[in-house]
């Protein structure tokens, strides 16, 4: 509250022993500052920078899955990137998350879960944890989250932290995702968020049959998100946009 709105509130008290009305009016002072305070807490404003980003760089950009739009309504994108940058966290870019990691672009968030069209109860393998926030979203739209993390730190923290959001449905497993998760398969839908040169020949595998797995490919820097469905055992692909992801890497750090 401004110093003057203080003195302008002692000021409504002092002359309220006059009467009745000026008690009235002290009190509605009151609330109106109440109600303006309940607006400006975090809470309330994350949430309206939410619903922006939503309209602003989703809606307004051709992402029409009800699904998808009313998970990142939900989702608290602000808890999963370093608390230092917490305001930006709505804003229309990729962010640095721990170990030199990013966080996608909401866009790009969008765009991969909308063009995986899974349905509720779908069973899904991500690759790249990261910090949590893709597998949110999938959890929100009702999706079994099976998703893999090379980097310990970065998969533990995810998984403390969708733990606490009440995600039940993720699971995390530390290690490599180049080999998918065979004990799990197969997944309806594979979303990659680290980007290979090669399709991985494993995750090709662990598709189901009528299962769609998205995944940018290509050298450092300069990738395409490819949508590849299995049909009859067959992969067909289709290229969607450029997109520039971290590389894909195994336990050595070497490239994919
Ligand atoms: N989906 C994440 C963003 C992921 S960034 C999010 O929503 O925040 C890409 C992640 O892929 C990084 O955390 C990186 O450590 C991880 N990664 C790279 N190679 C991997 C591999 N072979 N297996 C599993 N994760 C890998």
């Amino acid at each position: 509250m401004s110093s003057s709105s203080t003195v302008f509130i002692s000021l409504v008290f002092k002359e309220s022993t006059l009467g009745h009305l000026d008690n009235i009016l002290a009190m509605a002072f009151l609330a109106i500052l109440a109600v303006q305070a309940l607006a400006q807490s975090p809470g309330k404003d994350f949430e309206k920078q939410r619903r922006q980003m939503v309209s602003a760089q989703l809606r307004s950009r051709g992402i029409d899955d009800t699904r998808v739009l009313n998970a990142m309504t939900k989702v608290p994108r602000h808890l999963f990137v370093p608390s230092s940058i917490r305001d930006l966290a709505y804003q229309d870019s990729a962010l640095p998350i721990d170990h030199n990691q990013t966080i996608s672009q909401p866009y790009i968030v969008a765009l991969m879960s909308q063009l995986l069209s899974v349905k509720p109860g779908d069973k899904v393998l991500e690759i790249g944890t990261g910090s949590g926030y893709q597998a949110a979203v999938l959890a929100e739209m009702g999706v079994e989250v099976f998703t893999i993390e090379i980097v310990s730190e970065l998969g533990l923290q995810a998984e403390k932290l969708l733990g606490e959001l009440g995600y039940k449905s993720v699971r995390v497993k530390i290690g490599d995702g180049y080999l998918g998760w065979p004990e799990n398969a197969s997944f309806d839908g594979i979303i990659v968020t680290c980007a290979p040169t090669e399709i991985p020949e494993p995750l090709e595998k662990q598709l189901a049959e009528g299962g769609r797995m998205v995944i940018p490919v290509g050298e450092s820097g300069f990738q395409e998100l490819l949508l590849l469905t299995k049909q009859e055992g067959r992969i067909i692909r289709q290229k969607t946009i450029d997109v520039r992801f971290v590389p894909m890497v195994d336990e050595k750090g070497e490239t994919y």
